[in-house]
């Protein structure tokens, strides 16, 4: 089987080390020759994911293919699909949750809780939105990792959102912001993993550190699982998908937005699940049964991130030393140039203590640096 993958980052990378243990044959689409994944696919084709012809031409080889980012072109996927390639997730998925207004439609007509929103065309039409803040503002098509989200707290805000088709979403107080990872296969059979808890660095809006399974009430996981299942089985659509949750101050649960492919909230997966989202999701391309979602051991994730002032070469400060603490597993994506903020790998912590993964986390993060 011939399988494709748009996108050759991280995320792609961690794909294709997982389909080593099938026989499959793996293509890449990306524009940069030297991206993560290019060195371990198949076949690397070189061209850009949101053109037409290129994601068309690369995909009327292949029996099937994925995505490991949104951001590509519908309309090739439309087509292909039509001649009979399978696409994980389908187009019509992917439409729904490629635009961020697409996305919160669907969740009000499948009664799927979520903040309250209006929608926004311009700066002009958003000042006259003033009494719906504190909101948060976030561009319909092309925003990635927080870049196209502003929180507007109060009017004098207002100059920071966005010109063109937005979501206006109501400010939720939250008390906790999780990430549930649900796989379909082709007969609609689900597999839902575990809860995953976020901690945010407020000044890079990325990411900071995650702990899995999330502490939370047994009464709030049914209620996000049942959330989390519902927003997949009404995408009607084969595939993995990360349903990014908030846990209110008021323990209401609410649908903050969906990825519909593999996610940065399920790279723990890899050693501390028994199946791994990237295994799960070749699992479903390939018609194999689906995989056990059970954990085995808790476990915390801790991003790697460029420092500040350093552009170049990146060295990894503090690895040998990191390296020596029992259960830690390293992730280094082969990216050789750091940049402040950019995503250079990922650790994995393992410990049946939530203590130890906390301390060890906060340990790693001050102890590990990718300078230049
Ligand atoms: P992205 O797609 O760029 O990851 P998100 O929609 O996930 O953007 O928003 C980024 C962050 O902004 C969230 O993780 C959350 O902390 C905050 N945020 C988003 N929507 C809201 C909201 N309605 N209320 C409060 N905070 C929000």
């Amino acid at each position: 089987m011939k399988v494709g993958i748009l996108g050759g980052g991280q995320l792609g990378r961690m794909l294709l080390q997982a389909a080593a243990n099938y026989t499959v044959k793996t293509y890449v689409l990306e524009n940069d020759d030297d991206c993560p994944a290019a060195h371990l696919c198949h076949h690397f084709i070189k061209g850009d994911i949101k053109n037409f012809n290129d994601v068309y031409n690369f995909g009327k080889q292949l029996n099937a293919l994925t995505i490991e980012i949104e951001n590509v072109n519908i309309e090739a996927l439309e087509k292909l699909e039509s001649e009979g390639v399978k696409i994980y997730p389908n187009s019509a998925a992917l439409k729904i949750i490629k635009n961020k207004i697409l996305q919160k439609q669907f969740y009000q007509q499948y009664q799927i809780p979520t903040a309250a929103f209006t929608i926004t065309n311009t700066i002009e039409e958003l000042k006259t939105q003033a009494s719906f803040l504190p909101a948060v503002h976030k561009i319909g098509e092309g925003g990635y990792d927080g870049k196209g989200v502003q929180l507007l707290h109060d009017e004098t805000h207002i100059h920071k959102g966005f010109e063109g088709a937005s979501v206006l979403e109501k400010m939720v107080k939250i008390k906790k912001e999780i990430s549930i990872i649900v796989a379909m296969d082709s007969k609609g059979n689900t597999a839902i993993y575990p809860p995953a808890e976020m901690v945010a660095d407020p000044v890079l809006n990325l990411l900071d550190y995650q702990i899995s399974p999330a502490i939370i009430p047994e009464k709030t996981l049914w209620k996000a699982e049942a959330i989390a299942r519902t927003v997949v089985k009404n995408l009607n659509s084969a595939g993995l998908f990360a349903v990014e949750l908030f846990i209110s101050d008021t323990d209401d649960v609410l649908v903050n937005e969906t990825a519909p492919r593999v996610h940065n909230s399920g790279h723990h997966t890899i050693e501390a699940n028994y199946c791994s989202q990237f295994d799960m999701l070749w699992r479903i391309i390939l018609n194999y049964p689906l995989g056990n979602t059970k954990p085995i051991l808790p476990s915390a994730i801790i991003n790697l991130l460029g420092e500040e002032n350093y552009n170049g070469n990146a060295v990894y400060q503090g690895l040998q030393d990191v390296m020596q603490f029992e259960n830690i597993f390293v992730h280094l994506y082969g990216k050789t140039i750091t940049k402040p903020g950019r995503k250079m790998g990922h650790i994995t912590i393992m410990s049946s203590d939530y203590k130890d993964l906390t301390h060890k986390a906060h340990k790693i993060k001050q102890m590990l640096k990718v300078k230049s």
